[in-house]
């Protein structure tokens, strides 16, 4: 077999693509990745790097384009990795990740046989994000804003980051500038000094208010209230300044510590017809039009009932169980950030919703709790961060005995792990609908509807 090395050049067929999207060639059967390079195209490649296992390789010149490929907008949404598959077709892009989930369902799940649907996808999959959360540096000698070049920490100057909102995009350009007015210094990672780390933005896709964070290394900021004032002034939508501190030395991108700059402490936007709070601190789905569609999927796919109890976990700001309540006979919820249930308490109010009980925990530990208190749901919704279901959580859920349990995923390799500990503990996914609320990214966002079985 022949031994791939770096700086040796080959030609290639690619063949396959990885979950980040990276096409895959094959020589004497030794993988290599090459980013920007789509199957059944054949490519000239160097390799740039080799592993016990594969090889990264890059291209050096097309020979065949795939009918897949569409024009890039500008490379360095692709060497961000900002959108990562911009150079696929929309269409092509959510077969991939149909595909992706089908791969899981079969080798980590082991359920071949339940059935994949088409990922549901969007008219205009570009400039849906609403939040951004923007890299501030030194570049050139003046504070820039822009992302970091994929795997590493080298600041590419981006203007049109192609799948925020574009006012986003516009007012990050109007806050560095007055930034650079008030000569605020940018953060310096590798000394950990310089004072400002990044600037977040939150812009609600109905209500069109915006909130600014100012993520700071200290807390002490010269001229807080003249620069908020600025930013109020040149942006019309922002209802909320604040300043975050975040003295770590970390990839974490905001600290602990809030205060409030100009205007009020939290943005409202609408899902599904209600209205939220959302404070900084809170998860909001960063696509809304499309959260509206994976909220009504999920919804569909529990058959909710009026006499149902429902368990909304991992609730955040209780978007998900709000969205039903009046449906239903009680939810509760549970969500470890404890600001974000201070904005779910508040959103019920809004919404005049009093049949909801929320606990601020882990859901593995409150679960245990709202089992010896005997609590009977019917239907459990579980929405956890990327790294799924602790394994204590997928037992309590199953002796809590729902008759449904519906699972919504951002990460397809441990939904497909926890579905398979479900499927020993007589929970069966009778289906799972991807939604892509990610477009021209390789995330992928899936719904599944388990039935408890019958004994
Ligand atoms: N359902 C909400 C939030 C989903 S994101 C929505 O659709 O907006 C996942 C949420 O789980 C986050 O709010 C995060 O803070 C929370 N979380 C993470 N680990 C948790 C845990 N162990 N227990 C409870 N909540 C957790």
């Amino acid at each position: 077999m022949e031994t791939v090395e770096k700086n040796q050049e080959y030609t290639v067929m690619i063949d396959d693509l990885t979950h980040e999207g990276l096409g895959v060639a094959h020589i004497d059967r030794f993988p290599i990745f090459i980013e920007n390079a789509l199957p059944e195209e054949k490519v000239d490649i160097v390799v740039v790097k080799t592993g016990k296992k594969f090889a990264y390789g890059k291209v050096l010149n097309r020979v065949t384009n795939s009918q897949h490929r569409v024009p890039i907008k500008d490379m360095d949404l692709l060497r961000s990795g900002i959108a990562p598959l911009s150079h696929m077709d929309y269409g092509y892009q959510l077969a991939f990740k149909q595909e992706q989930v089908q791969r899981v369902m079969t080798k980590i799940a082991h359920l071949p046989e339940v059935p994949v649907l088409p990922v549901l996808g969007m008219d205009e999959p570009y400039g849906y994000r609403n939040k951004a959360q923007i890299p501030v540096r030194k570049l050139n000698d003046e504070l820039s804003t822009g992302f970091y070049r994929k795997n590493s920490h080298q600041l590419l100057p981006i203007e049109d980051y192609f799948i925020q909102d574009p006012v986003i995009d516009q007012a990050i350009l109007v806050v560095r500038d007055i930034l650079r007015r008030f000569k605020v210094k940018p953060y310096n990672e590798e000394e950990n000094t310089g004072f400002l780390r990044h600037l977040v933005i939150r812009r609600g896709y109905y209500s069109h208010e915006m909130m600014v964070i100012l993520v700071t290394r200290t807390a002490k900021f010269f001229q807080a209230s003249r620069i908020a004032e600025a930013i109020q002034k040149a942006l019309p939508e922002v209802v909320s300044v604040v300043q975050n501190v975040n003295s770590e030395k970390t990839n974490v991108i905001m600290g602990n510590e809030n205060s409030l700059l100009a205007g009020k402490e939290s943005i409202n936007d609408q899902l599904l017809g209600r209205t939220y709070r959302i404070s900084p601190q809170s998860f909001y789905q960063v696509n809304t039009r499309q959260a509206e569609v994976l909220y009504q999927t999920a919804i569909d796919f529990a058959e909710l009932k009026p006499d149902d109890i429902v368990i909304d976990a991992y609730c955040g700001i209780g978007t998900i169980g709000l969205s039903f309540a009046d449906r239903v006979k009680h939810v509760y919820g549970v969500e470890v950030v404890p600001e974000a249930i201070e904005d779910a308490q508040a959103n019920a109010r809004t919404n005049q919703q009093n049949n909801v009980t929320y606990q601020v925990g882990k859901a593995e530990k409150v679960m245990k709790q709202w089992a010896q208190l005997e609590i009977k749901p019917s239907v459990i919704f579980v929405d956890p961060p990327r790294k799924g279901l602790a394994e204590d959580f997928i037992q309590v859920s199953a002796e809590l005995g729902p008759d449904r349990i519906i699972y919504i995923s951002c990460n397809p390799a441990t939904l497909a792990r926890d579905l398979e500990r479900y499927e020993k503990l007589g929970y069966h996914p009778e289906k799972v609908q991807p939604v892509d609320l990610f477009p021209q990214t390789y995330h992928i966002e899936a719904v599944v509807a388990l039935k408890k079985v019958e004994q």
